[in-house]
């Protein structure tokens, strides 16, 4: 039997970038003797709040029962009572989403609950499936009803279509033909199963914590319980929990890797390891392969807050020079000043960013952030830092310049909109007033990461895309 709640509440998130999204982030936990799962998966869903602000939901298994509770908002806000909520399950799953692919609101919340003729299933997935257009119009031919316009529902779709017997074989079954990126937690009659796509696109981690065994998009979620020893999922692998312990098989492998560059560069949380390395120490070399080619020898460098924090350390500590706190940051800004109209914008971000006059005034001013999207908070930033008296304002990336959209699971504004298809590096200094610019180039960014193009995704810097992206996917 199946039982859902939703819960509608105004969306209070807050972005903290300027037009980049992450669709999501996964958290579960299986322990034989039950645990408090509402409160388990409030925590490790609320350290992964930043992959995804629009909605929060949790599913689990109480009394025979599979049950869901689905919500408008962030996990503080929208769902604070999960926190001192006593309900003991063996297994939930859980989810935070940013919606745009698909559209947002209630009905594409996640985790999706449904009963089938192949049980009981709750679904919770990160990514996005690149020929999910495709798949759906196939389905939809053949007689499937949908109920929400999010990919994730093509994939129970086909399990319950599969005629092959036993979850391994019709995982395997169902998921064959799937391209693109889903790392998955499903509750599948009383198991918990874990699958990360061939390619790896997106972080999966299993965890053991006392008796429970636990699952998360980032290793931020886990250590939020507490210290525990946790293990990357490979990719194409498939863990199953349940009674009888812990077991892996595996996807038809992939002819490559894929894993998103980007979640090292900006989207994972500092703490987090992501493919088995700190992102903190990605951010750290990605900011001194920059300084490594730049013959610029500033007295200060200045983070753009807090995108930028990790990089500017980097670059300051190859380049010798100094690195301040020349930008501090409003974090009580809500989601109010995070879409203004163009008239708007520049008063937005000054209520957002201040520059500090001590810091800068009369310097020359290396300013590094982690990607430049449209242009405009730069410009607004080369603005503030010069009214603080800097005398020179030079603008540093940490990644190559964004030319091309993601298939794969993050929401990058279109190609028109990004600043890069429009202005080479000397057109956007002259267009955000900065001294110069310049980007750390892909062949510097795999370098720095190691980071082969055999492993990993860049397409949104190069067009390189590991696999076929069709028209509306
Ligand atoms: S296109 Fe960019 S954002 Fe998308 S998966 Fe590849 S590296 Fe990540």
């Amino acid at each position: 039997m199946l039982q859902t709640s939703v819960k509608p509440q105004s969306s209070a998130g807050s972005a903290t970038h300027d037009g980049l999204g992450h669709y999501c982030g996964l958290a579960a936990a299986f322990a034989p003797d039950g645990l408090d799962i509402a409160r388990t998966l409030f925590y490790m869903l609320f350290a992964q709040q930043h992959r995804g602000q629009e909605s929060c939901g949790i599913a689990w298994e109480e009394g025979g029962l599979l049950r869901s509770d689905r919500r408008l908002g962030m996990v503080a806000n929208a769902a604070s009572d999960w926190q001192a909520d006593a309900t003991r399950s063996r297994v939930g799953i859980g989810h935070v989403r940013y919606a745009t692919h698909g559209g947002g609101g209630l009905a594409n919340a996640q985790p999706l609950a449904v009963d089938c003729n192949k049980g009981r299933i709750a679904l919770a997935h990160n990514g996005n499936l690149s020929n999910g257009v495709a798949l759906r119009a196939e389905l939809f031919d053949g007689g499937s009803i949908f109920q929400t316009t999010s990919d994730s529902e093509l994939i129970l779709h086909r399990i319950s279509r599969s005629t092959a017997v036993g979850i391994e074989a019709i995982l395997r079954d169902a998921l064959s033909g799937v391209e693109g990126a889903y790392s998955l937690c499903l509750i599948w009659n009383g198991a918990l199963v874990a699958v990360r796509d061939p390619m790896g696109f997106r972080p999966l981690h299993l965890a053991r914590h006392g008796d429970a065994w636990l699952v998360a998009s980032e290793t931020c979620a886990l250590h939020a319980l507490g210290p525990m020893d946790w293990r990357e999922a490979e990719p194409g692998e498939c863990i199953v929990v349940d009674d009888d312990g812990v077991r892996s098989f595996f996807l038809e492998p992939a002819p490559r890797r894929s894993r998103c560059i980007f979640e090292s560069i900006y989207f994972a949380r500092p703490d987090s390891y992501v493919f088995g390395r700190s992102v903190h120490g990605a951010r750290m070399a990605l900011g001194a392969a920059m300084a490594l080619d730049d013959e610029l020898r500033p007295d200060v460098v200045v983070p753009v807050p807090d995108s930028g924090t990790l990089a500017a350390l980097g670059y300051a500590q190859a380049s010798g020079a100094p690195f301040a706190f020349g930008l501090t940051r409003n974090h009580y800004v809500g989601r109010s000043f995070i879409l203004p109209s163009k008239g708007e914008r520049d008063l937005a971000v000054r209520m957002k960013l201040h520059a500090v006059r001590e810091v800068v005034s009369g310097k020359k001013v290396v300013i590094v952030d982690d990607s430049l999207v449209r242009g405009t908070t730069s410009g607004i930033i080369v603005r503030l830092l010069r009214e603080a008296g800097a005398s020179e304002v030079h603008l540093r990336l940490s990644s190559p310049e964004l030319k091309w959209p993601c298939y794969y699971g993050i929401d990058i504004p279109t190609r028109e909109e990004l600043i890069s298809n429009r202005l080479d590096p000397a057109g956007i200094a002259a267009y955000t007033g900065a001294d110069s610019v310049r980007f750390l180039g892909v062949a510097r960014l795999r370098a720095a990461l190691d980071a082969p193009e055999s492993e990993y995704c860049c397409a949104c810097f190069d067009g390189h895309y590991p696999c076929p992206v069709y028209q509306g996917s």
